[in-house]
Formats: C-alpha cells, sequence, structure tokens
C-alpha cells in the first residue's frame, strides 16, 4: 500500500504509476481468494457502505455491494424513484442523511459530471469522515471501471503478476462512441499512465479530433501529472488503418441515451464500418483479446459470434474481475481512513 493517499477515488488522472500498482497488485490477491466455502474476510467489519445511484447500473451496483460484503461491510442502497428527492430533498442533504446514519463509505453514479466530485468537496468542508466513490458521472470519469480494465489487460498479459509494467509499450484500440463515454476517458488516464500506446478509433462525431490531447499533462484541477511520463495516443479514423499489430481493442457501448443530436446514420451502417468481428479482428495479425464494459448492443459495437468466443472475449472474465478490483478499492479508502 505504498503512499496510497486518496480519500476518494474520483477520477484516475490523479493516479500515479504506484497507486496503480497498489490497486492491480490488492486486486489480484483478492482474486486469488477461493470464492466459496469461504469465510468473508474481516476488513470492513462495523463499516457502512452506501451506494447511490440516480443512473441505472447491473454490473457496478451489485459489485460494489458484494465486494463490500466479501469484507464484512453493512451494505445500504438508496434508490431515487421512491426516495425524497422525489418531494424536492436536495442531493447533498440526501447524501448528509446516509452519512447521519453512519455511512463510511458512499459510492455515487450520477448522469451529471461532477457530482461525486462536489459531495466529496461539501462533506470534506464539514468534517464527515466519509470516502466518496465515483462509479461513474456523466461523460466524466469511471474509475474503478478503467481500473479493473486494466486489471483484466495486465492479467491476461502477465496472469500471475499483473502490474502496469505488464502494459507498457502494448498498442491498445479503443474504438466506438468515445464521446460519450467516461468508460473511455479513465482508461485513457489509466492505460497512458501505464505505458500503453492507446490508438483511438470512430468516426468524426463520435471522436472528436481533440481527443488526440486528452492527456495531454498536466490533468485539470492538478498544477503537475503524477505520472511523468505517459504513453503516446493516436487517432485514427478506420479499423482497418488501427488493428494492424494491436495488443488488445476495447469496443464501447453506443451510448444512446447521452445522444442528443443524429451522429449516426443507422446501426447497421456503425455496425459495418466500427463493427468488431472475427474477420476485422484477424487484422490484428495475431490472437489478440477483445474487451467492452457491457451493457453490449449485440451486432452493434461486437459480433454476437466475437462476445460469446472465450478464445478472445474478456467480457465475462472484466465482470469477474468487478469483484476483486471494488475491494481493492474499499479496503483503501477504509485504511486510508484509519
Ligand atoms: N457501464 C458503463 C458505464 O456505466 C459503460 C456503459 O454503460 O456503456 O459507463
Amino acid at each position: 500500500m505504498s503512499g496510497w493517499d486518496h480519500r476518494h477515488v474520483i477520477d484516475l488522472s490523479a493516479f500515479s504509476t504506484d497507486d496503480f500498482t497498489t490497486v492491480l497488485e490488492l486486486a489480484q490477491r483478492f482474486r486469488n481468494l477461493p470464492v466459496t466455502g469461504t469465510r468473508k474476510l474481516p476488513a470492513l467489519q462495523g463499516r457502512l457502505m452506501t451506494t447511490l445511484f440516480f443512473e441505472a447500473s447491473t454490473r457496478t451496483r451489485s459489485s460494489f455491494e458484494l465486494a463490500a460484503r466479501r469484507l464484512s461491510a453493512d451494505v445500504q442502497s438508496f434508490a431515487p424513484g421512491s426516495s425524497s428527492l422525489v418531494k424536492g430533498e436536495s442531493l447533498l442533504d440526501t447524501a448528509r442523511t446516509y452519512v447521519a446514519m453512519g455511512a463510511n463509505l458512499l459510492v455515487v453514479r450520477h448522469g451529471c459530471a461532477g457530482v461525486p466530485q462536489i459531495l466529496a468537496e461539501a462533506l470534506d468542508r464539514s468534517g464527515d469522515r466519509v470516502a466518496v466513490l465515483n462509479a461513474g458521472d456523466g461523460l466524466h470519469s469511471h474509475p474503478s471501471q478503467g481500473l479493473l480494465d486494466l486489471f483484466t489487460l495486465a492479467r491476461h498479459f502477465s496472469p500471475d503478476a499483473p502490474s502496469p509494467e505488464a502494459l507498457r509499450g502494448r498498442r491498445v484500440v479503443i474504438v466506438g462512441d468515445v464521446l460519450h463515454s467516461r468508460v473511455a476517458r479513465s482508461n485513457l488516464w489509466a492505460l497512458t499512465a501505464c505505458g500503453a500506446e492507446v490508438v483511438l478509433c470512430g468516426p468524426p462525431t463520435l471522436l472528436p479530433d481533440q481527443f488526440a490531447d486528452f492527456v495531454a499533462a498536466p490533468p485539470p484541477g492538478q498544477a503537475v501529472d503524477p505520472v511523468p511520463h505517459r504513453g503516446p495516443v493516436r487517432l485514427v479514423r478506420s479499423l482497418e488503418e488501427a488493428l494492424p499489430g494491436a495488443d488488445a481493442v476495447m469496443t464501447l457501448r453506443l451510448q444512446k441515451e447521452r445522444m442528443h443530436q443524429h451522429l449516426l446514420t443507422t446501426l447497421e451502417s456503425y455496425h459495418r464500418c466500427y463493427g468488431l468481428t472475427h474477420d476485422r479482428l484477424a487484422l490484428c495479425g495475431r490472437p489478440v483479446p477483445v474487451l467492452h464494459p457491457g451493457p453490449v448492443n449485440r451486432g452493434v459495437e461486437l459480433a454476437g459470434a466475437l462476445l460469446d468466443d472465450p478464445a478472445c472475449s474478456l467480457v465475462e472474465e472484466q465482470v469477474r474481475n468487478c469483484i476483486p478490483v471494488r475491494m481493492a478499492l474499499l479496503y483503501l479508502l477504509a485504511a486510508a481512513d484509519g
């Protein structure tokens, strides 16, 4: 746990290479624990984790809850539709209500970028000892997803000792709706910190040119970049150009709920140009793993046959890794709080 000094986890732009190493090492230890027939680890006994999700979730919320339970924490979930939000209670007052009930860890998902950060700052100002974990805020950031994607890739390249080094010099293609993807943004910070080369691929409407400079130092809100030398980012418009020489391909969901203009002609034409199939993947020139954060639009971002092919799809492995990575984050935040 050398040097871990985060009281909240909001964005991976604040992570140093040591922070990534710490999370991956701890996640590997948790991942190696037998899942069935074991007693829970006592690390978070007496702590309360509350999930405040203002947006839909399948994987993130349930894996945070399972991770907390495996560490013996109590778990409480907030359901916006049946809460006093509908009577006009503010978001901050809602969060404070859960803190007053004893929440030590608040896992927050919201459709607006910046909400977890605002909550963390307000709770810090009022002296509340509670850690805020961003579980996805608008287009901005999804740090635990970036970490579990990194862990999945690091384990693929170095199964016994996953570390940032396992990614150094690897070429990772991220294809699709980068513009609306908080997952892509978190992966950009994580992968470049580990020295990977990131190739972004998509049409101009979903991947504006400015993304080539996304990780230009220093990160927003910070005086210096905690990572002195990041891997390069390149932007290309076709998979035919992106795939040759790739070491891994990360596909992204088309975030239709965040598209307020007509940015696509048809899903069929998107699939024809940017959908990943076995044939397209062969352009990499060697067997290469495929990732997707889920939920998948089958036959749009990824052909169903590729998604279901265990020889190349790491999608289920990403889901398995949700739990040990989120255990690692909860453990580190609880330990930082004493
Ligand atoms: N589940 C991820 C997120 O919440 C990816 C997605 O929804 O496309 O950002």
